[in-house]
């Protein structure tokens, strides 16, 4: 085999690098992980749900050990109006029997990920930024980093939603705005006790809300609030391509969130820790639909487009980890063949096919068109408001029934019933 100072370089300290990295040097190979921020997950932004059964592969004990927040058992969908909301509110105790996920702040959780890859014997090297990749012919053959460059037999590109790395490789374009969505958030300190009284929590249990709706002012897209130990985080998603059709300021949609009357009394007496804003990927199932591999190279994570955004839950963190998963297990089997051509490196992919990672990206590949769907961001938060609105107001008038109150609330919306049918349709197909 060729001369190398690594067996593998991975370029980005995120969840899907440290894990790739984590799991390469636990078999036993040499291993860089690269990353551009003064430390791992400083440059870093999440809602931060994450769904984290896939992590019992790495860290048998991840939610013991891990610096992880709540345990989300409660999940509510909020149909949000101007002066009302809808909530779909599910608690269900099953899912912290095992934990099935939790809110994580990556300030605390990547540099414990990369804490983690040191341990294993992975070189960290923080504060460095890779430029670009070395070729031979087809072959990538390393890292260029100013003027310094660093050979290893294979490259992974964990550099997350931009990843330069595979522009650079020729993989990807400059990606359309139709399929990224800009991510604005807050993390707002709350007392313990204030926070469970208000949010109606026990010991370390949590809930994580997905809103559309007013939270976005229309624009495609959804507002997200998630409670930590003591703070929430809360924030808006919003489509790139319809925010800019609709001109508007995406910290002004999320000022227009937390200020909603709905929302506020929330955050009341709150302390802000955080503001952030990041990019994220709001068509994944077209971003992995290219290629994820070159000799000697492969694309991980968000760099790949490992993000899935059903409406009631954004999921990039597992996808992250369970696709460097598939990565580290492809890498291994390349070295140990000393084989890293092209066909070596497509074994990541079958891989990934081979596992819920690329079953869930199929699986959830009509979810971003669904989500195209102007209505679902108005119209049927009101309809469903007017509804309730119907049954709950006893002002005297003879009461209905539920039907009769519906089809006038039909008929006063904007929608129509084979519309409506129509969404409903798409939503059992795509969700
Ligand atoms: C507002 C918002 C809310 C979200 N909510 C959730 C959620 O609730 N649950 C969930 O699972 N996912 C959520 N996501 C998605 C999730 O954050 C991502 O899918 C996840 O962070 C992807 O991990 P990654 O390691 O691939 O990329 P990243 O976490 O972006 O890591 C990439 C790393 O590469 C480094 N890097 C980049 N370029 C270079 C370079 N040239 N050289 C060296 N280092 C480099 C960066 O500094 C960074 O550390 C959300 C995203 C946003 C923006």
């Amino acid at each position: 085999m060729a001369e190398v100072d690594f067996d593998v370089i991975v370029i980005g300290g995120g969840v899907a690098g440290t894990v790739g990295a984590y799991q390469l040097a636990q078999a036993g190979r040499e291993v860089l992980l690269i990353e551009r921020g003064i430390e791992a997950g400083s440059k870093n932004l999440s809602g931060g749900v994450f769904y984290c059964r896939v992590m019992e592969q790495v860290f048998p004990d991840f939610v013991e050990a891990a610096p992880v927040e709540r345990r989300i058992t409660r999940n509510v969908l909020s149909f949000l109006n101007e002066s009302s909301h809808v909530n779909i509110d599910v608690w269900d105790t099953r899912l912290a029997e095992p934990v099935n996920a939790v809110s994580v702040l990556r300030a605390k959780l990547d540099p414990w990920l990369a804490e983690k890859c040191e341990e294993a014997g992975v070189t960290v090297m923080p504060g460095v930024k890779v430029d670009g990749l070395l070729t031979e012919g087809s072959q990538i053959v390393g890292v260029r980093s100013g003027e310094d460059e660093l050979r290893a037999h294979v490259v992974v590109a964990a550099d997350g939603v931009n990843s330069f790395i595979a522009q650079d490789a020729g993989i990807r374009a400059k990606e359309p705005m139709k399929n990224l969505a800009l991510g604005v958030k807050s993390v707002i300190r709350l007392r313990r006790e204030v926070l469970e009284d208000r949010f109606r929590l026990t010991g370390d249990d949590g809930v994580a809300y997905a809103v559309v709706g007013d939270a976005t002012r229309s624009v495609a897209g959804g507002g997200f609030l998630y409670t930590n130990t003591d703070s929430v985080s809360i924030g808006v998603v919003l489509r790139l391509d319809d925010l800019a059709a609709k001109g508007l300021d995406s910290s002004a949609v999320h000022d227009h969130f937390l200020a909603h009357p709905a929302i506020a009394p929330l955050l009341k007496d709150g302390e802000l820790l955080e503001y952030g804003c990041h990019l994220t990927i709001e068509d994944g199932p077209a971003m992995v639909s290219h290629d994820l591999t070159l000799p000697g190279l492969v694309i991980i994570g968000d760099a790949a487009g490992f993000t899935l955004n059903t409406g009631m839950t954004i999921r990039g963190m597992d996808l992250a980890a369970g696709s460097a998963i598939a990565a580290a297990t492809a890498i291994n089997r390349a070295l140990e063949a000393g084989d890293f051509s092209q066909a070596a490196m497509d074994v990541y992919r079958t891989e990934l096919d081979a596992g819920f990672v690329g079953a869930d990206m199929k699986t959830y590949a009509k979810a971003p068109a669904f989500l195209e769907n102007e209505e679902m961001y108005k119209d049927v938060g009101r309809l469903l408001a007017d509804v309730f609105h119907g049954l709950y107001n006893l002002d005297t008038t003879p009461r209905r029934h539920l039907l009769a109150v519906a089809r006038d609330a039909l008929k006063r919306s904007k929608l129509t019933m084979t519309r409506l049918a129509r969404i409903g349709w798409q939503a059992v197909r795509a969700l």
